[in-house]
């Protein structure tokens, strides 16, 4: 069976790891920790890289840091990830649907506009596939209505736009780090933040509400409980394997855009006959190749091909569920009206396939062939 994803192992994690284990101390915020959040910062020109377990503890640091009241709205896209939507759920928003652009999935910033009230404290971008959303727009959007703008950029590490990174556009960011990003630890994610004055907050929100970090700096006598918090830090172990993979960035990419490429090429005649579209381009955006995906033209059509290829060894999965229409967000006002049709379309007919940095040349084309199998029966 040709898998979806394979977690990679580029050469340095166990060596790192046994470091760490010889150094002699594996909780948070250690040696490995800060080399990885260093290299974050110098990369990305944030101003400030804190690891976190996941991207989803990310995205509830962000949410205690709005410190959010009865009835404050937060938009996010419908389709996405759980998490984007359920962090500030936990945390008391009143959640608002985006729709996906009638011609890619990410959120539409027009949609998002109509959707602002007096009441709306944040808007999430999240950028698919690693397409980065239409930021100047948002960013504009957010500054005209004083409403912080904040970036999932779980899977979009390494993406740009008009030369700017994904993860610098919103006050703050998150990376993910899961085993089925570009790049991994196992479990694993990052809070990327622009807006300085987030900063100390967030420090003691990740260390259980204490001042533990400005003790050890020597900024104070005693470390005590001073706010909210809780525990969002990842191990010294994830993070000397994160630090290897960090390392190894140019060389992923490099494999994953070769990847990317071959699928593109290998598919364009099928487009061209109508049977399926290809990933859409965004102008202006530089790709970082995270995912390869189909749009298939009805759900039952998806359902048969999906088939199709489990018959023939590979393993093609469908994406995000559109969250407007999920079983929790009836609990929110929004979550009671018509299925948002962009998002819908999306999560029917879009089907990803197997993806991931030793995937090879001969299975590669093993998947190709069977997709146009599939469509010259
Ligand atoms: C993967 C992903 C997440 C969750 O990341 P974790 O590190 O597993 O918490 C959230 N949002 C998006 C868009 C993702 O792709």
């Amino acid at each position: 069976m040709i898998p979806f994803n394979k977690p990679y192992v580029s050469g340095q994690e166990l060596a790192y790891i046994r470091q760490a284990v010889e150094h002699g101390r594996l909780a948070g915020n250690g040696r490995f920790a800060k080399k990885c959040e260093r290299f974050i910062e110098q990369r990305y020109g944030v101003v400030r890289a804190m690891l976190t377990h996941s991207a989803t503890a990310a995205l509830e640091m962000m949410a205690i840091l709005l410190e959010l009241r009865p009835g404050d709205e937060v938009i996010v896209p419908s389709f996405t990830f759980i998490t984007t939507a359920n962090a500030f759920a936990l945390h008391g928003a009143e959640i608002v649907f985006a729709d996906s652009l009638p011609g890619h999935p990410n959120m539409d910033a027009e949609k998002v506009e109509e959707l602002i009230t007096p009441r709306t404290r944040a808007v999430v971008a999240m950028h698919y596939g690693g397409d980065i959303c239409d930021m100047p727009a948002l960013e504009r959007l957010c500054r005209e209505r004083g409403v912080v703008l904040l970036e999932d950029a779980a899977m979009a590490i390494e993406s740009s736009l008009d030369g700017r990174k994904a993860g610098t556009f919103g006050e703050m960011a998150v990376f993910s780090f899961h085993e089925t990003k570009n790049i991994i630890s196992g479990e694993g994610g990052a809070l990327l933040i622009n807006g300085g004055h987030w900063i100390e907050r967030a420090e003691i929100i990740r260390e259980k509400g204490s001042n533990r970090a400005a003790f050890f700096r020597g900024e104070c006598d005693k470390y005590t409980w001073v706010d909210k918090g809780s525990s969002f830090l990842p191990s010294e172990l994830q993070a000397a394997y994160l630090f290897a993979q960090l390392e190894a960035l140019g060389e992923i990419q490099a494999m994953r855009k070769a990847i990317w490429i071959r699928y593109h090429e290998g598919f364009s005649k099928l487009e061209k006959k109508g049977h399926v579209q290809r990933p859409a381009g965004l102008p202006g955006r530089e790709r970082n190749y995270h995912s390869y995906y189909l749009i298939c033209r009805s759900l039952q059509e998806r359902s048969r091909l999906i088939r199709f290829l489990h018959d023939k060894g590979i393993q093609a999965v469908f994406h995000y569920q559109s969250l407007d229409q999920s079983p929790y967000a009836a609990k929110f006002r929004d979550g009671k009206r018509k299925p948002l049709p962009h998002a819908a379309h999306y999560s029917d007919r879009l089907l990803r396939l197997p993806f991931f940095n030793e995937l090879g040349r001969d299975e590669q084309d093993h998947v190709i062939a069977s997709v146009h199998a599939f469509y010259a029966k």
